[in-house]
């Protein structure tokens, strides 16, 4: 495939064009007010093929939305459609709830082959309804029955679906309480100092909180964690962080719940992103990826957890079939063709390039992730210091600082010439906080769709651009998207004040 398909600023034959603006136009008459990616990306897909999306104007795009990060091997790969047509030519019946069928037993067979060893050996699994969500909600009850506690602890940032309040409203027990922990990270870390320091005040908090009997948190049915926080604004756990989780957890019989909807199958450079810490979770959260572009939820978990009465949970579509089949072969092409690796080594090369890019402008914050889950922080370099965590958006104080991991506070003070005198008086690690920018974020997201790279937008200002590239991205493409990318930021830093260095 060639990367240089997209025609920016291209002029599509009157019919297409007319099409395209048809089709919108009545998406913004009739559809919802709530809906999302349709505001920013006015985009009409009408064929896709591996990492572009050809719109009905005829535009191409490189898209690195990949379907929320659904698309492991883009749209369309060989593998999974033809899995999907040998399905459809079977006879077999597409819809099955949770009955017992080839194709299903093939799926199981070839998840369970994937799963961190630990967990293998003596997993279950669960079909749910067809969204992460769905999977989110079955594994609370799971732990609630096992555990017999009632609450969740859950993280700063942490995003698991969107649906507590169906639960609630179909009478079932919604009196889910989350205690609500600090995620580990470097840019805003909450304690002003990021880095190893920074993870280390978190699991300490979390650990007195366990262990307090006045902390107003009484022992949890489980703890919930994303291994790489996606739409908290791609911030990925420290192994060590990770590994600490797990044994406060274990030590406490607090089942752990991993949510790997959005890191699993190869995303994050490992095949689930618990490998990176070596840790082994009691339960996954499996969606997304698992159903190879089509919607399929499980969650996987340790057999004696298994303690739930039949009926527990249901759902009427439990059973996709093709959804299946396509789950299985794109788990076998990612185990087959090492693409967790290929993810590992492509994913740090394009890091170093986002680096550069948050050394050369002011307004880019920080870059990062791990693997092909990549980000970049918009911030306003010129606005007020300390007091908000969204420019020109009322906040609590104390969003802060810049730099990696290993940063010591003070370069990054001296680095941009601001200083937080009311944090380093007591703090001398401190760091400068810099208001994330959501406005400068949509600039950058709409220049680079106006260069025919479709990006997500996530964090928890909507101010980080981000990149979920199919895995079986090439280095050509690679450097296609950030060619893209990196002249979107400078079309969007020169329009902004202070966003190109002087
Ligand atoms: N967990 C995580 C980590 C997610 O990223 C998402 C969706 N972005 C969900 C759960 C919810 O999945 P769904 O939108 O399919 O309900």
């Amino acid at each position: 495939m060639t990367v240089t398909e997209s025609v920016p600023g291209g002029c599509a034959p009157d019919g297409a064009r007319a099409l395209h603006e048809g089709i919108l136009r009545r998406q913004s008459a009739r559809e919802s007010a709530a809906r999302t990616y349709a505001r920013a990306l006015p985009i009409v897909p009408v064929r896709a093929r591996g990492l572009t999306i050809e719109g009905a104007d005829g535009r191409r795009y490189l898209d690195c939305l990949s379907g929320a990060g659904t698309l492991a091997l883009g749209h369309n790969h060989p593998v999974v459609l033809e899995a999907v047509r040998r399905v459809l030519d079977s006879g077999a019946p597409l819809h099955a709830l949770d009955l017992a069928t080839p194709v299903k037993d093939a799926f199981v067979t070839e998840l369970f082959r994937t799963l961190p060893p630990g967990l293998a050996g003596h997993a279950r699994v669960q079909f749910c309804g067809p969204a992460g969500t769905d999977a989110v909600e079955a594994a609370f009850k799971l732990v609630r029955t096992a555990t017999g506690r009632t609450g969740i602890m859950a993280f700063t940032g942490a995003y698991h679906g969107m649906t507590a309040a169906a639960l609630a409203a179909s009478g079932h027990a919604s009196d889910v309480r989350v205690a609500r922990l600090p995620y580990p990270q470097d840019y805003r870390c909450p304690f002003g100092v990021g880095g190893p320091q920074g993870a280390e005040l978190a699991a300490r908090w979390t650990r007195s909180v366990l262990d307090d009997p006045k902390s107003g948190v009484p022992l949890p049915a489980a703890m919930i964690v994303e291994p790489v926080q996606g739409e908290g604004g791609v911030l990925p756990a420290p192994d060590d962080w990770m590994r600490r989780m797990r044994r406060l957890t274990a030590e406490r019989s607090v089942p752990l719940i991993a949510d790997e909807v959005q890191t699993g199958v190869g995303r994050t450079g490992a095949f689930w992103a618990v490998e990176h810490s070596g840790v082994t979770p009691d339960v996954m959260v499996l969606s997304k990826a698992i159903g190879g572009s089509l919607p399929l939820a499980v969650v996987v978990y340790r057999d004696d957890l298994d303690v739930w009465e039949p009926g527990a949970h249901a759902g009427t579509f439990r059973g996709n079939q093709l959804a299946m089949a396509a789950g299985t072969a794109t788990l076998a092409h990612v185990r087959e063709n090492r693409l967790a690796e290929h993810a590992a080594a492509l994913g740090a090369r394009m890091l170093s390039r986002l680096r550069e890019l948050s050394e050369r402008y002011p307004c880019v914050g920080e870059a990062r992730g791990r693997g092909l889950m990549l980000g970049l922080e918009l911030v306003d370099p010129a606005g007020e210091s300390s007091t908000s965590g969204a420019s020109g958006a009322s906040g609590e104080p104390g969003e802060y600082g810049r730099g990696g991991a290993e940063a010591a506070g003070r370069d990054a003070v001296a680095a941009h010439g601001q200083h937080d005198s009311q944090a380093t008086a007591f703090l001398p690690q401190a760091r400068t906080p810099l208001p994330a920018a959501p406005g400068l974020a949509a600039t950058v997201q709409r220049e680079c769709l106006r260069r025919g790279l479709i990006v997500e937008l996530g964090g928890r200002h909507a101010s980080v651009v981000r990149l979920l590239p199919p895995l079986t991205l090439t280095d050509e493409q690679a450097e296609a998207v950030l060619d893209r990318l990196a002249d979107a930021i400078a079309a969007a830093a020169a329009g902004h004040p202070a966003g190109a260095r002087a």
